[in-house]
């Protein structure tokens, strides 16, 4: 049997799609020029001009969804379980222009499926970088060569490829073999042409730290800005929910890689992530969900609440999406279906709000990058509501929680 490194075969594995690479500006020791100079003095002045007018819900990334359908099939994909007719479906060019500019948000991701199969992604990238957004396209990089000449290096544009760790990792995670090999292969071509290439990694239940290191300094070693991670979320569609980190477990792991830079290769490690939002992965803060920072616009209209959750229905503007969604009713301890969650599209805006805030804790977290070691700050108390259109609130006790319970013990 063809076994992950989580000990799961491949089409048990269900996959949270780390294409979501919220990029926001990190300052921390592992970063290098993982954020251009450019978008962090722009995204910077767009929040500081948010902060100054008094507004509490501002976007930070659109995390745009042009598709659904993907040339790869990896089993728990928690986007490609739609009907062919859906599948079918595209956002029209003026449709994703119109959601730019209807959002404002000063960094547009294009996940999916897979976006280079969308005719008319070239002209979709180009109005994006014809606004002056930081456009970041999330392909599995399958198609890279054949349609890397429609587009033109930018400082706006950056090719985000999906790999989840080296080959055999990377393979297995994707229920294909080849596909690192062609991943790589698109990474070097990028470069060679000029483009910026980051990489997206999710991390599963089961990761080795000295593996998921290794990976990291392979890949600095390709030439990328910087490394997009997030622990795997539990997708509600995936068949198989007891491979997925709970919370504790995702922070010993994270504070076990970083434990690990620079120390066998000397390779520095830049992430596209925040030092604090690093620092929130290792067990480091206490933080709260915003999923507003990242709203998510596809076929169906806005998605409520977030990129990860697909049954809570759709906003047809965005406005209608800021103003009519029960916020109140999302982020941990708030939702079952939040508790284990500690994805970018959710957290890292919190962690940059957090920095707006206190940016002594900020400069401190990014001058000496996350803390590896002590006590780690308490979760948020679980508070489940039974009804909650009456605000009838029961407190849980955390060990009533199915949080991943044999992962967290270790
Ligand atoms: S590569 Fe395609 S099938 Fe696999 S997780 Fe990404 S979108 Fe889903
Ligand atoms: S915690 Fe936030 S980002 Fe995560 S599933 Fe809940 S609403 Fe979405």
């Amino acid at each position: 049997m063809w076994l992950t490194s989580s000990g799961f075969r491949p089409d048990q594995r269900p996959r949270y799609n780390a294409k979501v690479a919220p990029q926001i500006p990190s300052r921390g020791i592992l970063r290098s020029m993982a954020i251009s100079f450019l978008q962090t003095v722009r995204v910077a002045s767009y929040i500081a001009g948010r902060k100054l007018r008094g507004v509490k819900r501002y976007p930070l990334v659109l995390m745009l969804e042009p598709l659904f359908q993907c040339n790869l099939a990896c089993a728990g994909c928690g986007k490609i379980d739609y009907p062919k007719e859906i599948l079918q479906k595209r956002v029209s060019v003026e449709d994703a222009l119109r959601a730019v500019d209807e959002c404002g948000a000063p960094m547009v991701s294009i996940p999916g499926g897979e976006p280079l199969i969308h005719k008319e992604m070239p002209q979709i990238v180009a109005g994006i970088v014809a606004r002056k957004k930081f456009v970041y396209l999330c392909t599995n990089a399958i198609l890279l060569a054949k349609h890397i000449d429609e587009y033109k290096p930018s400082p706006y544009l950056t090719f985000s490829i999906h790999l989840d760790g080296n080959r055999e990792r990377h393979d297995e995670s994707v229920c294909q073999e080849g596909v690192f090999d062609k991943a790589v292969e698109a990474i070097r071509l990028a470069r060679s042409k000029g483009f910026r290439v980051t990489i997206n990694c999710t991390l599963f239940n089961g990761e080795d730290p000295d593996d998921v290191a290794e990976f990291f300094d392979t890949a600095m070693k390709l030439g990328i800005s910087g490394i997009t991670v997030s622990p795997g979320y539990s997708y509600h569609h995936a068949p198989k929910q007891d491979v997925f980190l709970g919370r504790n477990a995702s922070k010993h792991l994270f504070r076990e890689i970083f434990k690990r830079r620079r120390r066998t290769s000397g390779v520095s490690w830049s992430f596209n992530h925040s030092g604090l939002f690093l620092d929130f992965l290792a067990g480091n803060q206490s933080y709260q969900c915003t999923p507003w920072s990242m709203p998510t616009y596809n076929i169906f209209g806005w998605q409520r609440p977030c990129y990860l959750l697909s049954d809570e229905g759709y906003a047809p503007s965005f406005k209608s999406l800021l103003e009519d969604t029960d916020w109140e009713n999302y982020g941990v301890g708030r939702n079952p279906r939040c508790d284990n969650c500690m994805a970018h599209c959710g957290f890292e805006g919190t962690a940059v709000d957090d920095a707006f805030a206190r940016p002594l804790k900020a400069l401190k977290a990014a001058l000496r990058g996350p803390t590896v070691s002590g006590p780690m700050a308490p979760d948020l108390p679980i508070l489940y509501r039974d009804e909650a259109r009456l605000g009838k609130v029961t407190e849980i006790p955390v060990s009533a929680i199915k949080r991943n319970l044999a992962t967290e013990q270790r």
